[in-house]
């Protein structure tokens, strides 16, 4: 069962709500309610409110075509739908398009508008910038499409990519650039684009092709998965070993804060979406 649209008629004859959320499958994990209401609040937008939708595949398509209507500005998306979003959209910026995926949709002038706020977020994130540098990629799935575009865009030297099943690897790299590898080795950045499932009880080192000791081979380290309600095993080891890590909450909030300017036209209050994101 999907999700059921509640008619945007406030009790009492106020105006009716300006609404946004996020449509996923499952979704029920997500921080972005929280993240989001938090920022709309802080910057005054009381008459708004962000939401979660959970939509299986199967009716991903016409709920969407629905939101419009019923008071939605916009909406992120996420697994399993960000490919979906991309082929429903009107339009879509360059980056949804080189990515094959979109995580924000925008509701304007009778059109659906496609944007990719995962891969900007996590070039505004590093500590340096990639242009020279060279990175490895772990995973091909959605978010390491994101990464590759976003590296190859912001000019990395040597982007390779590693991913469990190596023919997925080969074809992300043939697709977007970057070199498929079957081992780990050093590199300037290292990015972690794989899950495995989302409880993400099983994901350790045992799914990765390296070591807590070999992450010292790497100047940062960014691991996107973050619903663990704790440190994953990657973020742990590099702190541990003092190397500049980003969790997946810190790439969370950047792209949660690009799609929230976009559905505002307002400024968004980081710290406030940091800090909602980050409450227990
Ligand atoms: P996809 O389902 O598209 O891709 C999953 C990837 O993980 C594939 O490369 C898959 O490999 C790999 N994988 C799954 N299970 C295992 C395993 N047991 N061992 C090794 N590799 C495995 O997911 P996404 O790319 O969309 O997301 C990946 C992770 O990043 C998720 O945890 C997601 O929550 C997180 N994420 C976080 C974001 C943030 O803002 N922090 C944004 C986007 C994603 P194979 O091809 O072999 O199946």
């Amino acid at each position: 069962m999907g999700v059921r649209l509640a008619p945007n008629v406030p009790p009492g004859g106020e105006r009716p709500e300006t609404r946004l959320g996020v449509l996923g499958w499952p979704v029920g994990h997500s921080r972005s309610p929280a993240m989001h209401n938090a920022a709309l609040a802080a910057v005054g937008l009381a008459g708004w409110r962000y939401q979660l939708l959970p939509v299986p595949p199967e009716l991903f398509a016409e709920t969407v075509r629905a939101l419009p209507a019923a008071g939605f500005r916009g909406v992120n998306v996420t697994i399993p739908h960000k490919q979906a979003a991309l082929a429903l959209a009107d339009r879509a910026s360059e980056r949804a398009r080189g990515i094959g995926a979109a995580n924000t949709l925008i509701f304007e002038a009778g059109e659906i508008i496609a944007d990719n706020t995962d891969a900007p977020a996590i070039i505004a994130a590093l500590p340096f910038a990639p242009a020279g540098r060279t990175a490895l990629v772990l995973g091909a799935g959605g978010s390491a499409r994101a990464a590759v575009w976003a590296l190859r865009d912001a000019g990395a030297a040597e982007v390779r990519v590693w991913n469990r099943t190596p023919e997925r690897a080969q074809r992300i790299c043939a697709e977007l650039g970057g070199t498929a590898v079957t081992a780990a080795a050093p590199a300037d950045l290292l990015v972690n684009c794989t899950s495995s499932g989302l409880d993400a009880s099983e994901l350790s080192f045992k799914s990765l092709p390296l070591g807590a000791d070999d992450v010292s081979g790497y100047s940062c380290v960014v691991d996107l998965p973050y619903n663990r309600g704790m440190d994953t095993p990657l973020v742990t080891a590099a702190l541990a070993r003092t190397i500049p890590v980003l969790d997946g909450l810190e790439i969370l909030v950047g792209q949660g804060a690009l799609s929230f300017e976009r559905f505002t036209a307002r400024a968004a209050p980081v710290d406030v979406m940091r800090a909602a994101a980050r409450a227990r």
